[in-house]
C-alpha cells in the first residue's frame, strides 16, 4: 500500500465523506499535465477518429501514430495482461473512458463516487484530451507506443485507488495537491508500478509498441518537445518542463530503473515506495546492487 493511501482509522459518515469527496475530486488526481490553460478547451469531437493530416508529407522515425480508437483496445489489453486486479472493475463497467471537456491537458486518472439507493461505489475514469492525437504547432501526435506507455501509468493509479476507503482517497487526493515533493514521489512511484507490473505479467508474444518501459520514455520525450510546450506568446515554457522533468521519470532514468527491476526483483517493494528521485538516485542505486552481485558470499 502506498503511503499516501494509508486507510482511515477512523470512517466519516458516508453523506460527509462524499461532499468532502465531491470538492477534492474535482482538484486532484489528475496526473500528468500543471495548471489549466486560462481558455476553455475548443469544442471537439469527443470520438474523432480520422488520422491527423501529415504537414508537408513529415514522417518521423516514430510513425506509426495512435488515434482515438486505439485508447480502449490498449486499455482492454493492458488490463487483460498486466492489472488482472483491474479485470472485475473493467467487465463491471467501473473503469470508464473519457474526453476532458474543459481545458487542454494530457491524460489522467480519477475516482468519482456513483450513488445508488443503497451503497456508494467508487468508479474509475481515464481521461484524455484528443488533441494528444493530433498535430499541434508541427508537432506530430503521440504513438502508438507512447499511448501504450501513458495508459499502463494511469492504469497503476487506478490500481492503486481501488480498495481504498473513500476517505483515504481524499486524504490522498489533498496530500497530492498540498506538496510537490509529496507529488513527484507519488507520480515517480505510479511510474515504477506501471514497469514492475509490465515485468512481472510479460509475455513473449507482445507486439512492438507493447512494452511499457519504451512507451514511457516515448510518451515522456514526446510531451516534452518545446513545440508542446509553447506559451501565447509563442515561447517555450522551460519552467513547465523543468517540473514535469521533476515530476516523473524521465528518459535514461527509465531504461535504469527498467533493468533495475527485470534483474532485482527483491527491490520491487523499495522502488514503489521510495523511488529515485533523479537519474543520479537511481543509478547510485543500480550501482549499489551491482556491488552486491559481485561481492563474495561468505558463510
Ligand atoms: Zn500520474
Amino acid at each position: 500500500m502506498h503511503p499516501y493511501l494509508k486507510p482511515a482509522r477512523h470512517e466519516g459518515s458516508i453523506p460527509r465523506i462524499l461532499a468532502h469527496f465531491t470538492i477534492s475530486a474535482q482538484l486532484l488526481f489528475s496526473c500528468t499535465e500543471g495548471k489549466p490553460h486560462s481558455q476553455p478547451m475548443q469544442s471537439h469531437t469527443p470520438h474523432m477518429a480520422k488520422a491527423p493530416p501529415e504537414p508537408n508529407g513529415v514522417q518521423t522515425p516514430d510513425s506509426d501514430y495512435a488515434t482515438e480508437t486505439d485508447v480502449r483496445p490498449f486499455l482492454d489489453a493492458l488490463i487483460h495482461r498486466q492489472y488482472p486486479r483491474l479485470r472485475g472493475y473493467w467487465s463491471n463497467g467501473r473503469i470508464h473512458v473519457e474526453t476532458f471537456s474543459e481545458y487542454p491537458r494530457l491524460f489522467a486518472a480519477r475516482p468519482s463516487v456513483v450513488n445508488s439507493v443503497r451503497s456508494a461505489k467508487v468508479h474509475y475514469t481515464v481521461y484524455y484530451d484528443p488533441r494528444n492525437f493530433q498535430w499541434m504547432n508541427g508537432h506530430p501526435p503521440m504513438s502508438k507506443k507512447a499511448l501504450w506507455g501513458v495508459l499502463a501509468h494511469e492504469l497503476a493509479h487506478i490500481q492503486e485507488y481501488v480498495g481504498q476507503p473513500i476517505s483515504s482517497l481524499v486524504r490522498a487526493g489533498k496530500a497530492y495537491v498540498r506538496n510537490g515533493h509529496s507529488l513527484a514521489r507519488y507520480e515517480r512511484s505510479t511510474d515504477v508500478r506501471a514497469l514492475v507490473h509490465a515485468h512481472r505479467y510479460r509475455t513473449h508474444n507482445a507486439l512492438v509498441h507493447e512494452n511499457v518501459a519504451e512507451g514511457l520514455v516515448a510518451f515522456r520525450h514526446w510531451v516534452d518537445a518545446p513545440e508542446r510546450n509553447q506559451n501565447k506568446r509563442g515561447k517555450t515554457h522551460e519552467k513547465k518542463r523543468q517540473l514535469r522533468r521533476e515530476r516523473y521519470l524521465f528518459q535514461e532514468e527509465i531504461t535504469v530503473i527498467d533493468r533495475l527491476i527485470q534483474g532485482y526483483p527483491e527491490l520491487w517493494k523499495r522502488l514503489i515506495g521510495d523511488p529515485p528521485m533523479n537519474l543520479k538516485e537511481a543509478q547510485a542505486l543500480a550501482q549499489r546492487a551491482k556491488q552486491r552481485d559481485e561481492s563474495p558470499t561468505t558463510e
